[in-house]
Parts: C-alpha cells; structure tokens; sequence
C-alpha cells in the first residue's frame, strides 16, 4: 500500500504530519526533505540574537525523534526532483515512490535583486535554519575581533524595511550589532502599517540605533582588502571569515558593512508543481480543501495559493485566493487537511489571523485588509488604528505598544 509522502519537513510538512496522526495512526506515511528535518520554529530566527542563541539552540526536536514519535518514514537531505501526478509517483536521486495522497509543503524561496559587485554573493537571507547558521556563523567570526579596543561595532547593513528586515534590526541591535535599513519606501512597513503607526516604529528603532536609508536601494556590494579599513582593527584580522563590504546605494551613499542581509520578501515555491502541470499563480493554487489541480495533490504553507484566504472579490478571478505565509495559516490549514486525508473531507475556512510582529522596542499586532480592498486607515486613539471600508465596515486594524494585549477584542469587531 503506498504511502502518504510529504515534501517538506517545515511547520506546514510536520504539522500536517502531527494532525494526522491524531485521527490516523496506521496509514503509512513517508517525509521527503531537502533539510536535515530538525524541527525548528522559523520565527525564532528574527529574534535570537537579542536572546544569544545559536542555531542548534533553536531545534526543538531533532528530525529523528519526529519522525520516531509521528511514525514517519524520514527521507532528509533529499531533494524531489520531478513529480508524475499519472503514475502518482515523485522521483529522487535516491529512487521513485508512489503515493496514495501527496502533500506539497515546500515554502517559499527568498527574492533575489541584481546587485552588481564582487561582494554580492556574500549577500545572505535567512528563510531556513541553515540560511541563519550562515549568517550567524559569519558574523560571529568577524565578531571576534570586537576584543580589539578600537573596533567600532559590527555593522549589518538590511535590504528591506518589511516585517522580516524590521524584526532583524529590532534584534541585531538588541544583539550588540550597529544596524542600517536600506528601502525604497519612505519609512518601515510601508504597505503594512497606517503611516502614523509606522513612523512610531521608526523612531522606536531609531532609538536603538537603527539607522535608516529610505528611498534607496543597494547597488553594489564590494569586498574591501582588510589593509585598506580604518579603523586598524580589520587591518589586524587574520580570522579566515573576516570581511568588510563596501555597499552602495542608489542615492550615491557607500556605507561600510561587516554583512549585508536582503529581506525583501519571499517568493512561493511552487517549482515543483509547476513543471508536474498543476495550476499555479503566485504559489501552487489549492482550493477550499487544499486540493491542487491535479487528483490527490494537496498543498498549503508559504507555497499555496488558498482560494478560501480572504481576499477582495473578483480581485483576481483567473488565479483566485491569495499566499498567507504566517503560522496560523499553517495551522489551520494543517487541521483541515488532516481530516481530509483521514478519509473526512473538510473545507478550509481561515479565521481572523492577525500577525504579531516581533519588534519588541515597539510591539505591534497587525490584521491587515483583504489584498486590493479599498479602504482607508484612521486613528481612533493612541496605540489603535482602524481599517474602514466604503460601507464604513471595520476590516482590519493595527495595535502598538501596550495596546496589543487588546487582539481580541479588536478581532471581534472586525470582519473578515
Ligand atoms: P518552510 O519552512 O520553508 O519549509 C519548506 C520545506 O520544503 C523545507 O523543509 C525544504 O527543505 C522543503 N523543500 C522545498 N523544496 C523541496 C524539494 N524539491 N524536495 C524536498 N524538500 C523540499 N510567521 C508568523 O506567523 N509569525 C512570525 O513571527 C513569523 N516570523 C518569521 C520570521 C522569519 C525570519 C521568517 C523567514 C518567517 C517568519 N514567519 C512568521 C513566517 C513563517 O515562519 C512561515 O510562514 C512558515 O515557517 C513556513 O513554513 P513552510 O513549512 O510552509 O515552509
């Protein structure tokens, strides 16, 4: 009997696992990963530098035990190559496994822009537990010089003032790190947050030390020899991952950086699917109950396109339903699919999710409006912001500060 095969050992392949194996504790089923499989929470990433902690600190469950207490058949640091949604089939460098169902739960990759120069290949973004051990592990060998009386501290220049660039500044510069944000926008979260909200955070993360470069964008990355830094601590490095970076941005200024980050967004992965035919648009399109185009092909995480996720009507009728990347989407969907895959087939209905974005010098809670909504922001008192659509319906809000504790409350009054 062919099993249950899942790609991707992130929060969506190992929570669908886990749900399933509530309702289902005999239905074979096999993980295929291009991970180790070690179970990690990815939002952790943005914050554990402030908490000092490394990369193996943030697994929480090795892959092994996982896949022990799931009964899951493991296949770590394999890649998928090709799927035959006919022969219901996905193939591997190791072999060719049928399969009764198939999950696809393989995220999404991180956007790249051009950026010209000999130093931009050491230009890092962290979407995965390896991405961060790279990063941390770089800086953190340059960090060794800061013994040198002299040495200023290390500098980590962020592409991107969005949610993910923000959380990495709030927590670089809570890590002893000086921290520069380079965006096009005017100011953070720009597409996110009202204005007012936005410009609080600014200042908060200023207030770190944060310094901003809006309107502009990093045009090149160059390596800088040690010998020709100032101030002579570099010149001192014989660290074999010490490197300076000379960055310049769109608006003539060149900056000095021990790293650069891009956080500039994600892209659903949705690779796979598409070269096996199924329908996809910006991520692999599932519908009300995670079904993909093709029979037996299920999807969800940061690689799924819901056709249930709240949108705007007739926003986009050839692709329908929008990408919900955050973990209470995973949740639910997680929930739902396992029902289904147990043999009930269950629809997909997403609640109210807002996201707490992990900026602890200005917390803040966000459900922002369905994508294409039209509507306006407006302040109805310090530390509360609502989103009000033309028939004067509240359809999203953002909190700041001590506010945030007032979540529930606020989800009450919005609709979704
Ligand atoms: P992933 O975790 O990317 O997993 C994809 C898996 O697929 C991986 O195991 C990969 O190896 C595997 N894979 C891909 N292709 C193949 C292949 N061909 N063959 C085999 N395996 C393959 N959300 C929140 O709600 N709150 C937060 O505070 C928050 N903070 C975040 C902070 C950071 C820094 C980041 C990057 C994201 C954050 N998010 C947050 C988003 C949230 O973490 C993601 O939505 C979620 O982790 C995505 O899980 P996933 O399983 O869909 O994808």
């Amino acid at each position: 009997m062919n099993p249950i095969i899942i790609i991707g050992a992130g929060l969506a392949g190992w929570t669908t696992a886990r749900e399933l194996r509530k309702l289902d504790t005999t239905t074979p089923v096999m993980m295929i990963t291009a991970d180790s499989g070690d179970f990690y929470a990815k939002p952790s990433l943005s914050n554990a530098f402030a908490q000092k902690r490394g990369p193996d600190q943030l697994v929480t469950t090795p892959a092994a035990k996982m896949a022990a207490t799931l009964n899951v058949n493991l296949l770590a640091n394999t890649s998928v190559q090709t799927i035959d949604p006919i022969a219901q089939t996905v193939a591997t460098p190791d072999g060719t496994y049928g399969y009764r169902h198939l999950v696809l739960a393989t995220g999404a990759q991180p956007i790249r822009v051009p950026v010209s120069g000999d130093g931009a290949a050491l230009v890092r973004s962290i979407n995965s537990l390896d991405d961060f051990r790279v990063f941390h592990t770089n800086l953190l060998g340059t960090q060794t010089h800061s013994a040198v009386p002299d040495r200023p501290q290390k500098h980590v220049l962020i592409m991107g003032a969005g949610l993910i660039g923000c959380e990495f500044a709030n927590d670089l510069a809570l890590g002893g790190y000086a921290v520069s944000v380079v965006d096009p926008s005017p100011r953070p979260l720009a597409a996110l947050l009202p204005q007012q909200a936005a410009e609080e955070l600014q200042h908060a993360l200023s207030a770190l030390g944060v310094q901003w470069h809006f309107g502009a964008t990093v045009q090149s990355v160059e390596r800088v020899p040690p010998e020709m830094l100032h101030p002579p601590g570099y010149a001192a490095s014989t660290e074999p991952n010490a490197h300076a970076l000379r960055v310049t941005l769109s608006n003539g200024t060149v900056a000095l950086a021990d790293s650069v980050l891009s956080a500039i967004g994600l892209r659903a992965d949705a690779t796979l699917a598409q070269a096996a035919g199924l329908r996809c648009g910006r991520g692999i399109l599932v519908d009300s109950q995670l079904r993909t185009s093709a029979p037996h092909i299920f999807a969800l995480g940061d690689g799924a396109q819901y056709a249930s996720a709240p949108g705007a009507p007739g926003q986009d009728a050839a692709t329908p339903g929008s990408t919900l990347p955050y973990v209470m989407p995973i949740m639910n969907a997680a929930r739902a699919l396992a029902a289904t895959l147990a043999g009930t087939p269950t629809e997909l209905a997403f609640p109210l999710m807002p996201v707490a974005i992990k900026t602890p010098a200005l917390p803040i809670t966000i459900s922002p409006p369905a994508p294409g909504l039209q509507g306006q922001w407006y302040g109805d008192e310090p530390g509360l912001w609502k989103f009000v659509d033309a028939n004067n319906m509240q359809r999203g809000f953002t909190l700041t500060g001590t506010h945030t504790s007032r979540r529930m409350e606020q989800v009450k009054l919005t609709q979704a």
